[in-house]
């Protein structure tokens, strides 16, 4: 069974191994109602109990398909991790009035009464006056509500954690691809997340599916330079009957800090594949090669949003 542990300082319990909900938006590929189902179902069989999603995976598709998934299931038996903020590539809107009117319409697909995490998704695409001195504090007041249990916020550059939890106290907040065989710059920061007392969630550990043998989605942002050196990691893996994946997803979910590691699943095969590489360790030597193919590439992230990356961007 895959461990409970308590999320930061929050009083809520995640998974370890937590399922990724982008796919049900269809933004790796097609799936059925049925496929998620079981997915869901056998994922909770494993002890996987953390699901994420946002409004904006499958413009609200993966909330509704997670919803009809979850229905009939014992509330206390899982926790949902929605977002706000973010409803397209690139639309944006964290004014108090949108984000307020998005609970509700996530609620609503949900078809829950309450959302346990609630993330500003990819926050460093507003200003950060704007998450910190609007968002946030009309999203305290829903706190109060009741219609959300703990808040946070997720984005790409290290750097807006830093702007934000420097002003504010936060629950929690997710990174992604940053806890990666090919970029392990999270880790530096978990020092500063746990002074500021908050829970952390890795996300991608495959890096949006870019370490997979498949290869990442058309729409993936990595440069040449670091597709070039998977493809290597890739043919080297193939060369001894390895799965990259797998190597990647046991590495992740052993690095020391975050509370959960987060992958994106949408069918049941993956959700078992998933499992069997957190619980399998890889002996030091196989992983010490597998990682020399990004030495040249390492932490090499991409651009994302207005705020500027690793420096935390200055209030006035
Ligand atoms: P990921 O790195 O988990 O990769 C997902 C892709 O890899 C999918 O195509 C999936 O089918 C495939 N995959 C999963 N397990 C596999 C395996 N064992 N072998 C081969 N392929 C496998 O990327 P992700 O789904 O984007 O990230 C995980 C989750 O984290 C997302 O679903 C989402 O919930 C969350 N997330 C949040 C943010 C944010 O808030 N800004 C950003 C990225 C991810």
């Amino acid at each position: 069974m895959i461990e409970q542990v308590r999320l930061g300082e929050t009083d809520l319990n995640v998974s370890k191994l937590s399922f990724g909900a982008a796919p049900l938006g269809g933004a790796y590929g097609d799936f059925t109602q049925r496929d998620a189902d079981t997915a869901v179902r056998t994922a909770l069989d494993y002890g996987i109990t953390t699901f994420d999603t946002s409004p904006y995976y499958g413009k609200g598709r993966s909330e509704e398909v997670l919803g009809q998934a979850l229905k009939g299931i014992n509330r206390e038996a899982f926790t949902v991790i929605t977002k706000c903020g973010r409803y397209d590539v690139a639309s944006f809107d964290f004014s108090a009035d949108r984000v307020r009117r998005s609970i509700d319409e996530s609620l609503s697909r949900l078809k829950l009464d309450h959302i346990d995490l609630l993330l500003c998704h990819d926050i460093e695409f507003d200003d950060p006056e704007t998450i910190i001195f609007e968002t946030l504090p009309a999203l305290r007041e829903v706190v109060k509500s009741g219609k959300v249990r703990a808040l946070g916020v997720s984005g790409l550059p290290l750097g807006i954690f830093r702007t934000v939890l420097d002003e504010t106290p936060l629950d929690a907040i997710l990174s992604y691809s940053h806890a990666c065989l090919n970029d392990d710059s999270l880790t530096e920061m978990m020092p500063y997340f746990d002074a500021k007392k908050v829970g952390v969630i890795a996300a991608s550990p495959l890096s949006m599916g870019l370490l997979t043998h498949a290869g990442p989605p058309d729409w993936h942002p990595a440069t040449p330079e670091l597709r070039d050196a998977v493809s290597r990691a890739v043919h080297y893996c193939e060369e001894r009957d390895l799965d990259l994946s797998d190597i990647a997803i046991s590495w992740s979910y052993r690095l020391n800090g975050p509370a959960s590691l987060l992958v994106g699943m949408n069918n049941p095969a993956t959700v078992h594949a998933n499992v069997k590489a957190a619980q399998r360790e890889y002996d030091p030597e196989t992983i010490h090669k597998v990682r020399s193919f990004f030495d040249n590439v390492q932490r090499l992230s991409w651009p994302s949003g207005r705020w500027g990356d690793p420096e935390p961007a200055k209030l006035p």
